[in-house]
């Protein structure tokens, strides 16, 4: 059983051990690309035409060529025959700007002494790794949680673009020093805060609250990453009859449903079983969240534009 599976945009199954960028890759020098996380499970990379989707719209917010969605599509499959169905995988989708032409003069495909600037063609790979071990724990046991500020407004998103926040960028420093932050503290994970005091996301989740029979989660407006995870959830819970709504939440509101759950494609839904260090009892219906979740990322087929 293999424990790792590299396939790149050309289709070739690579040594998943061996050396494949260049040092110059604008990915490693800037964290100048984009990214998806797809979870396999029984060999299928779930709601992955929402992953492409989402793909392609980080891909417009940096101004990267147009993803090549059907040779995606193969490279996927590729990766995951060669997963296997035996177990559950992370499945990344790696798209970086590519080499630094400018700056090295290193290959690339346009014509020398072509007036126009070369253009780096994108570095693409699709890289499975197996499922890290804390990933089970947060989805019997659920996480906790502290509520940490980014320190921007909700209104930043609209007003400045270029940071890019409704895009998955490979610029996760500050994300992952946020959960460093928070292991420090004896929590598992992080609810970002806006300065107006609004609940935003995740390093790596979006965050969902459930009022009686209803879902709330903010809305990308705020400054959130749009989430499949969080799509796939309303798009199931609409069909059983819950109310599911975009809306603004303060703080306050975290404290007054009942309950919070932490949405992302590898770990699904995590429920927060203590937020700030006060305790938050699992309801009634926790079981039928997470059989919204399950239910939702394994239909195949597209879920919708982005
Ligand atoms: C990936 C990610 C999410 C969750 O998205 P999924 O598509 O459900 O995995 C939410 N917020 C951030 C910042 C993320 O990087």
């Amino acid at each position: 059983m293999v424990d790792r599976v590299l396939v790149t945009l050309d289709g070739a199954v690579r040594d998943a051990d061996a050396p494949l960028l260049f040092a110059d890759d604008i990915g490693v020098l800037r964290g100048d690309g984009v990214f998806e996380t797809v979870l396999v499970r029984s060999g299928n990379p779930c709601a992955i035409e929402f992953h492409l989707g989402r793909l392609r719209r980080s891909a417009q917010a940096l101004d990267l060529p147009e993803p090549e969605l059907g040779r995606w599509r193969e490279a996927i499959e590729r990766a995951a025959k060669e997963w296997g169905t035996e177990r559950e995988g992370v499945m990344r989708l790696v798209c970086t700007r590519g080499r630094d032409t400018e700056l090295s003069g290193a290959k690339s495909s346009v014509t020398s002494g072509d007036l126009a600037a070369a253009v780096p063609v994108p570095t693409s790979y699709v890289l499975v790794l197996p499922v890290p071990e804390r990933v089970q724990q947060a989805r019997t046991d659920g996480v906790s949680v502290v509520t940490l500020s980014r320190g921007i407004s909700v209104d930043l998103a609209q007003a400045a673009p270029w940071q890019l926040l409704g895009a998955k960028t490979l610029s996760y420093a500050s994300n992952m020093a946020a959960l460093r932050f928070a292991h420090r503290m004896g929590a598992d994970d992080v609810i970002f805060t806006s300065t107006e005091n609004r609940v935003l996301e995740g390093p790596r989740s979006s965050v969902v609250i459930v009022r009686d029979k209803q879902l709330i989660t903010p809305p990308a407006k705020n400054g959130v990453l749009p989430g499949v995870t969080q799509r796939a959830l309303f798009a199931e819970a609409e069909k059983s009859g819950w109310k599911c709504e975009y809306k603004s939440l303060f703080t306050a509101d975290l404290l007054t449903c009942d309950s919070i759950w932490m949405l992302s494609s590898i770990t699904l839904a995590a429920r927060v079983n203590s937020l700030d260090g006060l305790r938050m009892m699992a309801p009634d219906n926790a079981d039928d969240i997470i059989d919204l979740v399950n239910r939702g990322v394994g239909r195949p087929g597209a879920i919708g534009d982005w």
